[in-house]
């Protein structure tokens, strides 16, 4: 059997190298390295995949998040509420921005952030609500904007591990994630679902005077050349990165359909085990685009699990074993340890399966086994 491995960026790469190696020869030939024909070649097409008026390209995921909100003329103090189980790069740029992260709860069984949780946390302060599509499921989009319009609240969707999947509204329309809120961000980290070759990120919005200041803002705060208007940063998609990204958008739903069709193989086999909990799909089956397969341990034997797959060559993840709300750079006496009792249970409990668009049959009923064997041992 092939080498199990957590993503196989090689063995994508290699069905695809001939249109890859294409692009790349043409941009070098180009010297177009910034800005080139590629980069608004990709943004028009990632505009009509996602159905969306506006994607700004920038450099990677975590900018996306910092210039979203800087888009805002948000104030320092401002409050922005964010879930306490993710990857740190949400409360980063809240605390880099000088504002206050305001970090609640999930729910258990999606890893979603908690709709009453956020409810209970909004003050006179509160600015931002930013939901994480966790590990490529759609948060519940419809309460959100709800809450976010009945208090005057921007929402900021971060789409980085999401990108592809589809919210079902109650009234049955669909949207892409990313393009519901007031601004949705990205990333094209290579591991991501739409990866690149190296950094990169986008911004979604919807609304033409926000995209005009995100232009800017990306671009040194210039609106015409030489004129500083605001502080911005600077913040690109190379043309390289831009080329390969046109090639695998097309590819995206086909990837991510093998992530769903992995996903399922791996529940039909372990869902009888009542020590695991396999993902729950809160929605239709394309709301959820497997940026990973994660169970959580029951019997508080998750670490044990991780050594001995490990013996039989099986990585694996915990995403994430830390919430945020307990990380050094980011406590803080405004948090209390009763508002985090999912994020504390699940960080212990969570596991990641190998997931990616190579992965086959045999591999996935060889990690099987193994799993289900650790539990009759
Ligand atoms: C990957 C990721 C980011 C950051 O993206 P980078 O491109 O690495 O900066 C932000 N948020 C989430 C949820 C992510 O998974």
């Amino acid at each position: 059997m092939k080498e199990i491995k957590m993503v196989d960026l090689l063995g994508q790469y290699k069905l695809i190298s001939n249109e890859v190696n294409t692009v790349i020869n043409n941009v070098l030939n180009s010297t177009s390295f910034i800005n080139g024909p590629s980069v608004s070649k990709f943004q028009k097409n990632l505009e009509n995949y996602l159905d969306v008026k506006h994607v700004i390209p920038c450099a990677n995921g975590t900018d996306a998040l910092q210039i979203a909100l800087m888009s805002l003329g948000l104030k320092p103090g401002d409050e922005v509420i964010a879930s306490d189980f993710t990857f740190a790069a949400t409360v980063e740029v809240i605390a880099l921005l000088k504002l206050t992260p305001v970090l609640v709860d999930i729910d258990s069984r999606t890893f979603n952030i908690d709709i009453n949780a956020i409810k209970n946390k909004i003050t006179n302060k509160s600015k931002v609500i930013i939901p994480v599509h966790l590990f490529g499921q759609a948060a519940n989009m419809s309460e959100i904007n709800q809450i976010a319009k009945k208090n005057n609240l921007y929402v900021i969707e971060d789409n980085a591990q999401a990108i592809g999947s589809n919210y079902k509204f109650p009234n049955g329309i669909k949207k892409k994630t990313g393009t519901i809120g007031m601004i949705g961000t990205t990333s094209f980290f290579p591991s991501k679902n739409l990866g690149a070759y190296g950094d990169g990120g986008a911004i979604f919005t919807n609304n033409d005077s926000l995209a005009e200041n995100i232009r800017g803002i990306v671009n040194h705060g210039m609106f015409k050349r030489y004129h500083h208007d605001i502080v911005g940063v600077n913040s690109r998609l190379d043309s390289l990165q831009a080329a390969i990204l046109d090639v695998k958008l097309k590819y995206l739903d086909k990837y991510n359909k093998a992530r769903r069709s992995l996903a399922k193989k791996y529940t039909e086999n372990l869902k009888n085990q009542f020590c695991i909990e396999t993902p729950y799909i809160h929605g239709d089956d394309d709301s959820h685009v497997f940026h990973q397969y994660t169970i959580k341990i029951k019997n508080k034997k998750r670490d044990d699990l991780i050594k001995f797959l490990n013996k039989y060559k099986i990585p694996s993840g915990v995403y994430y074993p830390i919430p945020l709300h307990k990380q050094k750079a980011y406590k803080s006496k405004r948090f209390i340890e009763d508002d985090f009792k999912v994020t504390n249970e699940v960080s212990k409990s969570v596991i990641s399966l190998p997931m990616h668009t190579e992965m086959n049959s045999d591999q996935i009923e060889f990690i099987c086994e193994k799993l289900l064997t650790f539990f009759q041992l």
